[in-house]
């Protein structure tokens, strides 16, 4: 840290992401990306765009804006356009939380909450799930703050339903809810079609997941006209020019080629049911999942020597040494052949250890 870094970020934690190694080629499944390229007419799209990348994009995002609000059944000036989901959830710390106002989110949720709270300078109340890794409806109801949740949470992949979610904006009138749907195209419920009935209601999504786009940086939020407008004085302030043109075009490509996105969900999905089974006839235990990934543990092999093994063997998926995670892994949910590939080499490791634990035994038999 340099002697000029400003008080109010010194003691400032930044939010870690996945490794991006590079010393070699990993069948990569620790940050949640979708394992399919993006739709062949959104790269056409993007090469287009990049003819004009002399000039600055259109900073209302009309066009791409008008593509989403026919596909989800909304008003243009419902929807806002961020650089990844990422974006709109900081706007809505600046929005919406202040020392009167705290942040409010669970223990176990995306790790981002906790550190756009702190960049922000703002209070939060972190509310534990409980035994299950489920969220508690009651806990969230006159909490007199703004509330961040994360439909299917992350890193469990639980999922909470349409009712729980209007139950929690009815006990909280006088707050913002703001619902982080980034995973919500692999199972959950969506509540977007609620921004008319709950003024008070902010659905944020992105197109780094179901839509093949992480690396194009491109989110979006929905919620009733003033909220929109609350956020782009926020965007406005900031960054107007905050989607670049190539990414622009990609999601409009993207969005017209809606079929693509439906058909890579579905496959998924399935892929994540198929992994689940094969996992649990090698003794894991996996919550349910309704997301791109899954969080699974096994009795017999800590998370962390799985983590490690996994990645000398050339599988790199997600681990959290932290309280209430240490045993569990994220895996990201890819194509069939990655998934069988993890598969593989979890039972290799498996077996390497009951050869370790046999020999252990042995070693100790002598020695008495
Ligand atoms: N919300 C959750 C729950 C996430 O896991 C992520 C991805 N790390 C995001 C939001 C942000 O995604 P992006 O900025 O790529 O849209």
């Amino acid at each position: 840290m340099s002697k000029y870094f400003s008080e109010k970020y010194k003691a400032l934690a930044p939010y870690v992401p996945g490794e991006q190694p590079k010393d070699k080629k990993y069948v990569k499944l620790n940050t949640n990306e979708s394992p399919f390229p993006p739709s062949q007419k959104a790269q056409e799209y993007a090469i287009q765009a990049a003819q004009d990348l002399n000039l600055y994009p259109d900073p209302d995002c009309t066009l791409l804006r008008e593509e989403i609000a026919k596909l989800y059944n909304v008003d243009k000036d419902e929807v806002i356009m961020v650089n990844g989901s990422d974006e709109i959830l900081n706007f809505a710390f600046m929005a919406y939380c202040d020392k009167n106002t705290p942040a409010a989110f669970a223990d176990i949720t995306y790790g981002f909450y906790e550190v756009f709270a702190q960049i922000n300078n703002v209070p939060y109340k972190v509310i534990p799930l409980n035994e299950k890794y489920e969220l508690n409806i009651d806990d969230y109801k006159n909490l007199n703050s703004t509330i961040f949740i994360a439909n299917p949470n992350a890193p469990t992949g639980i999922a909470i339903s349409l009712k729980d979610i209007e139950s929690i904006l009815n006990a909280n009138k006088d707050n913002i809810v703001v619902i982080d749907e980034a995973y919500v195209d692999f199972g959950g419920e969506s509540a977007v079609s609620l921004i008319n009935k709950y003024d008070n209601l902010l659905v944020t999504q992105t197109f780094s997941k179901s839509r093949s786009m992480a690396g194009a940086r491109l989110g979006m939020g929905f919620a009733n006209k003033k909220i929109i407008q609350d956020l782009n004085t926020i965007r406005y302030s900031q960054n107007p020019y905050n989607v670049n043109r190539m990414t622009m075009a990609v999601g409009i490509g993207t969005i017209k080629d809606n079929e693509y996105t439906i058909k890579n969900c579905e496959t998924i999905k399935a892929n994540r049911e198929y992994t689940v089974k094969e996992l649990a006839k090698l003794g894991f235990e996996t919550l349910n999942s309704s997301a791109n990934f899954i969080f699974t543990k096994n009795a017999k092999v800590s998370g962390e020597y799985l983590y490690k093994t996994l990645k000398e063997k050339g599988v790199l998926v997600r681990y959290f040494n932290k309280d209430r995670l240490r045993d569990y892994l994220r895996i990201t949910i890819g194509n069939m052949d990655q998934m069988n590939t993890l598969i593989e080499k979890v039972k290799e490791i498996l077996e390497e250890s009951k050869w370790e634990t046999l020999k252990l035994k042995e070693k100790q038999k002598k020695q008495t």
